[in-house]
Order: C-alpha cells, then structure tokens, then sequence
C-alpha cells in the first residue's frame, strides 16, 4: 500500500475497525447472512498528512447501483440553491453563455438549481438507478465513472465543474483531478464540497468513516493533491453539511490569489494540530469511550423497558451499529424516508427498515443515525416531541454552523 495522493510508503494504522460490512448494501431477507466484509482501516501519511483507508471495495460494488437520493432532504435542496447563485454571481454573471458539469450528479438535484439561473447543465453520474432518475426528470446525464478518458469523451470546457460529496470517494483519484483539469476552462472554476476531517475528529463523527469514504482531507492535504495536477484551492469556507464541510473553490495554479478567509482557516487549521498523527491517536480513544457510553445509555433503556427505533437509515448509520455491535434485540426498526429501502434490512446488524409515513406505533426512543440534519428533524418532529418521544443523538456536532 502508498498513500493515495503522494505515494509514499510511511504509512501508520491509527483506526482499526476490523472487519465491517460494506455499508450502503442493504439487503432484502433473502441476502441476510450472505453479505460480504471487508477490512475498514484508516492509515496516517507521515509524509502528506493524509488520513485514508488502505483498502479499496470496488467502485463498480459500491457506486454501480447505490439509492442514495440528494433530493430527499430540504436542508441539501437549499445548500444546493445557496452554493449555485454564489457561484454564478462571483464567477459567471457577465458570461453571455456558462456551462457546468456535475460530477457525481445523483438526481441531478443540484444541476437544476444552475439550470435556474441559465446554466447549460451535463452531469455524469455512476448509479444507473439514479442517473435514471436524473434522465426522465430532463437532466442530461451521462451513465459513467467521471475520470480522464470519460472527460476526452464529453469533450468539452466548462466554465464551472462541480463534485459535492464525492471528491473523497474516488479509486481513480488522479485521472479524476487530471479529467476535473482538461474540462476546466482557463478562467473556469471548480467547486468542491468534501468532509472537513477537523470538524469530524471534533464531532467525533467516526461514522463517516466508511468504505466509500477512501480519503479524509484537510485544506493542506487536498491541496497537496490539487497541486500534482495543476489545480489550486483560491478561496472556501466551512458549511454544516455532514457536520462539517468545506466548500472549496479551485482553479488552475497561478491563475488566482488565495483569499484571506482561506489564508485564515489554513493557519486555524494548523493551530488545531489535526494534521498530526497524534491527533489521530486521541480521535481513535474518543471512539472507544463513546462506544462504551453509547451501549450503556442503550441497554438502560432495554432495562426501563422502553423501545428503541433507529432515525434515519444513512450509511454512516450502518458504520456506527456494525462497530457499537447494535443489533435488533437494542433497536427493533430503523425508520427511513427513501421508498427504495422498503422491506429492506441494514447490513451486518440485519435491523428490518421501516418507511417513516408508515409507522403505526411510535417507540419511546429515536436513536437517531441521521444526525447531521439534526435541526430539521427536532423542526419537523416537534409534535412527537411533545408526546414524549425523546430524540437521542449518538454524534452531537460541536462546531454550531
Ligand atoms: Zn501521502
């Protein structure tokens, strides 16, 4: 194993969460017991500082046919809405003709959004399921794993190309930033929205940890990749999404000034420390008290007789029960939103799936997985609150966005 983006062998084990299923594989009854496991291991680069796993499920498994939707949640429809009207007031309101392309454009939730304000749209996206869906919703979009030879066959500049959530999911990490720098226009901008690995050891949010989750970057180490292929970060900020992240703008090297914001946030960034292998080390102790905690609080209830149901069926959800070892006998249901999880159950804990429209009886606790939208779900559930339904969050985020 080398390090993903500079190649070097001085890598250090310093979360080890053994075996774990791939988490994003619900399953029907039939597939319980049968799903595959593989090693979950985040490693250290002493040389870059960037914080990976050092095993790779395949792309073609994990994003083939995945049913996560972006259009689901209110909260990431206006994040969207927000980060297209920066974008086109900054960098494209005196262009006669702007384009963009989405990588990894799910539902294409975000494309329309741009397409709003006069952008002609493309997205690529891997998941035939949801590109699908983007397709008969009038998003053209191509079904393909965006890389270098998929951007000489799109065969185009953009004046912006954006990759929300996904810039930390990719195998083919260079001939990724390679195709992001043959399809960027010279003055064109790339804007990328990827976990801020400082807000998740703050958060303790180890659940992001997942198989799809191969890289973890901060604004030093996204910039070492950047850098290897010609890109510069010129300006971010941090938004609440997933309890943490960094809205990056990017454009060709020498092309643009670091804004003074970024300059701040790269010296906080430092001043943290959470560029250390040391920070690491007492993130990694963090995990194991709250695992204890976590188990404690949930067998208490058991005890009190209470029932329990898991809010929310996110992948990082399945991260969090499969190392807590939280099966069925601790929480009977989860209860999920997407309709394409019907009669579904989570992988390695086999917890059944309930669609949330369709619960019958209410549980004296909501364990709730889905944590990172904590102020829409305790907004949009006042009233079951009031009934005395108590909404406990495994993960609290610290940093208020
Ligand atoms: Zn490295």
């Amino acid at each position: 194993m080398i390090c993903r983006v500079c190649d070097s062998a001085e890598l250090e084990l310093v979360i080890d969460q053994g075996q774990q299923p791939w988490c994003n594989n619900f399953l029907t009854k039939e597939q319980i017991g049968t799903e595959p496991f593989y090693p979950l291991h985040v490693v250290y680069c002493h040389d870059c500082c960037t914080v990976q796993l050092d095993y790779t499920v395949k792309k073609e498994i994990m994003f083939g046919d995945h049913t996560y939707l972006s259009g689901i949640t209110q909260s990431l429809q206006d994040h969207f809405g927000g980060v297209a009207r920066e974008v086109d007031s900054r960098f494209c309101s005196d262009r006669p003709k702007k384009s963009i392309l989405d990588i990894g454009s799910n539902d294409g939730t975000q494309l329309k959004q741009y397409e709003k304000l006069g952008f002609e749209i493309m997205g690529v996206e891997s998941s035939k399921t949801t590109a699908k869906i983007a397709a008969d919703a009038g998003v053209p979009t191509l079904h393909a794993f965006f890389n270098q030879e998929a951007m000489s066959g799109i065969g185009k500049q953009f004046d912006v190309i954006n990759a929300s959530g996904v810039f930390f999911h990719l195998e083919e990490l260079h001939s990724v930033c390679e195709g992001i720098r043959a399809g960027l226009k010279d003055d064109g901008v790339f804007v990328v929205q990827f976990l801020y690995v400082k807000c998740l050891m703050e958060n303790l949010a180890f659940d992001q940890i997942y198989h799809e989750h191969l890289l973890y970057y901060s604004l030093k180490t996204i910039e070492v990749l950047l850098n290897r292929h010609g890109l510069s970060m010129f300006d971010a900020y941090l938004a609440p999404i997933h309890g943490g992240s960094i809205i990056g703008f990017i454009t060709h090297q020498g092309m643009r000034e670091p804004s003074e914001r970024l300059q701040n946030m790269r010296a906080e960034e430092a001043a943290s420390g959470c560029n250390t292998v040391e920070s690491y080390r007492k993130f990694n102790n963090g995990i194991k008290r709250m695992k204890e905690e976590n188990l404690a609080y949930l067998q208490q209830a058991k005890d009190d007789g209470k029932r329990v149901y898991g809010f929310g069926a996110p992948v990082k959800g399945n991260t969090l029960l499969n190392y807590f070892g939280i099966g069925p006998e601790l929480i009977e249901y989860l209860v999920e939103k997407n309709e394409l999880r019907r009669d579904l159950y989570s992988p390695g804990m086999h917890i059944p799936l309930l669609i949330e429209k369709e619960v019958s009886e209410l549980p004296d606790i909501y364990y709730v997985l889905a944590w990172n939208f904590k102020k829409e779900i305790l907004a949009n559930n006042q009233q079951l609150i009031n009934d005395g339904v108590e909404f406990f969050f495994p993960v609290n985020p610290k940093t208020d966005l």
